[in-house]
């Protein structure tokens, strides 16, 4: 069951890998047995779905000579701080362009955290004016880093997750999941995971649980991201890699950001197994897993579903050490009413 390709990408370690898979026996049914993929522990400064991406982008921006990264994201963005972060940690300096969000203590600490890191922060109105912003911030030494480090390369680091995930359960760390869920924003992560299995030789489907509207355009990004990274991996048919995808687009509520009922209920659920989830991202990606474990107990059809857990669980504390106090001026208008 050993993965069957010697598919490697040039990367910065930046994370602690394999991140541990753990059986979530509160969350299991009689016939649907409920793991979880901690990703959420994947850098010991900074977790999250973001890392494993920067890995293959950071080496890339040094191998092209970069000394200065672009990125756009909302104004709390897991993206861009973990960016920031990591970026600064290996010699770049880091801008982005920040579009408003409904503001929570969670995405303005995000932004805190980033500006005290040394974040060089600029305004857009909305997605649509973020072109013309990236364009006025580029310069020849800045690397552009796309929404949620979801470049093609970005992309290959979730196809080395999955062969990660293959090696686990060729060791018996876990049985071969049916199917994984996770949160599907720029598309990265689900992308990268679907390429992987093709190439892994599981079974194992993927749900990527929508989170912001319009659901069909994220999900157009995810399948252009499965096309190009699999003629990165050999041996991978995407046409083979797209048919092991699924879209849930019925939990996003009133848009990016904005928390749902079922998101809260399942937030509590996964907080009694010890999981801490965000309202915007993997509150809706665990009501999905939960919708779909539903489904299929009422079947009784006999299944393991895998939580890809994508938030960090760092405390921020450490990176709020020399943050400012409060967002102020220019960017306070990012925050909008919760
Ligand atoms: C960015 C992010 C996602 C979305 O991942 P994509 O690769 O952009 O689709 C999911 N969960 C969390 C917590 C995130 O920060």
């Amino acid at each position: 069951m050993a993965p069957s390709l010697g598919f490697d990408v040039p990367r910065i370690a930046l994370g602690t890998f394999p991140t541990s898979v753990e059986r979530l026996a509160g969350a299991s049914t009689a016939h649907v047995d409920v793991w979880v993929k901690r990703d959420d522990r994947s850098g010991e400064r900074y977790g999250g779905n973001k890392v494993r991406k920067l890995e293959p982008v950071l080496f890339e921006a040094k191998r092209k000579g970069k000394k200065r990264l672009l990125t756009v994201g909302a104004a709390g963005s897991h993206h861009v701080l973990a960016t920031t972060l990591y970026g600064t940690i290996h010699g770049f300096r880091v801008a982005a362009v920040l579009v408003p969000q409904p503001t929570s203590p969670h995405v303005e600490e995000n932004l805190r955290a980033g500006l005290g890191l040394g974040l060089e922060a600029h305004r857009a109105c909305g997605y649509a004016d973020t072109p013309l912003q990236v364009l006025a911030h580029m310069s020849l030494e800045t690397a552009f880093v796309p929404l949620g480090g979801s470049s093609v390369v970005g992309t290959l680091g979730y196809v080395s997750a999955a062969l990660e995930l293959a090696e686990q359960v060729g060791r018996g760390e876990i049985p071969e999941p049916d199917l994984i869920v996770t949160a599907l924003g720029s598309g990265g992560t689900v992308a990268g995971l679907a390429v992987g299995l093709e190439a892994s030789g599981l079974r194992t489907r993927v749900l990527g649980v929508a989170v912001s509207s319009p659901a069909a355009m994220h999900a157009a990004m995810m399948r252009n991201l499965v096309k190009r990274a699999s003629k990165r991996v050999p041996g991978v048919d995407p046409k083979h890699a797209l048919a092991r995808v699924t879209v849930d687009a019925e939990r996003i509520g009133a848009g990016y950001g904005h928390a749902t009922r079922a998101g809260d209920e399942a937030t509590a659920i996964a907080l009694a197994q010890g999981l801490v989830l965000d309202p915007t991202y993997t509150a809706k990606s665990f009501a999905g897993l939960l919708a779909e474990r539903d489904a299929r107990e009422r079947k009784a059809t006999s299944s393991t579903l895998l939580f890809w857990h994508t938030l960090s669980s760092v405390p921020l504390a450490k990176l709020l050490e020399g943050a400012p106090a409060r967002i102020e001026g220019d960017l306070a208008s990012l925050l909008l009413p919760g």
